[in-house]
């Protein structure tokens, strides 16, 4: 399942903020070639979408960092579209489903925890605070094991009541052991 492109047909390719020159200042018509985009997008992100520009003149001038900032900013919007079960994967800069579907998840706080997981593409470890009320329905994509938290971080009113006393011991001696 991928997310569908929200552009519309009219804008067949992305815009590349990278070939665009900080210190330039581009009108309208410069800036969608530059960015193989119609001119019209380009007065349509000036008119209704908050790019900056010099209205006082004809033709409008763009700043280039102020474009760039503009485009960087709808880049990250989309990128932060992340499914409940996917993770964002540092090294790739990408979203990313945990590799074979399997993570773990540690409490950290009465409400929040940890997810963590391996990145399919490269292997990183990827990590994600949820809350403890989404785990369920994260546990409906992916296999999560819940671990426990390091006993040393977990205050006695954390500590779940239903744990038999030999784990409780198992924990215990490990710790001493260390
Ligand atoms: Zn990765």
């Amino acid at each position: 399942m991928r997310p569908s492109d929200q552009g519309g047909p009219v804008m067949a390719k992305r815009p590349s903020p990278s070939r665009i020159k900080t210190h330039n200042i581009y009108t309208p018509a410069e800036a969608a070639d530059v960015l193989g985009v119609h001119k019209q997008t380009v007065r349509r992100w000036i008119s209704h979408h908050g790019l900056l520009a010099d209205k006082t003149q004809r033709p409008w001038l763009i700043d280039g960092g102020d474009l760039k900032a503009f485009l960087g900013h709808r880049k990250r919007k989309r990128r932060r579209k992340l499914e409940l079960h996917q993770c964002f994967c540092l090294s790739c800069k990408e979203p990313r489903e945990p590799d074979g579907k399997l993570a773990d998840y540690v409490h950290q706080t009465p409400t929040s925890g940890m997810l963590t997981a391996l990145c399919p593409s490269c292997g990183c470890l990827m990590h994600k605070v949820i809350r403890r009320s989404s785990l369920e329905a994260i546990r409906a994509k992916i296999e999560v094991t819940i671990q426990r938290a390091d006993p040393r971080l977990v205050s006695p009113e954390d500590t779940p009541s239903n744990v038999p006393f030999e784990q409780e011991r198992e924990c215990d001696v490990k710790t001493q052991s260390k």
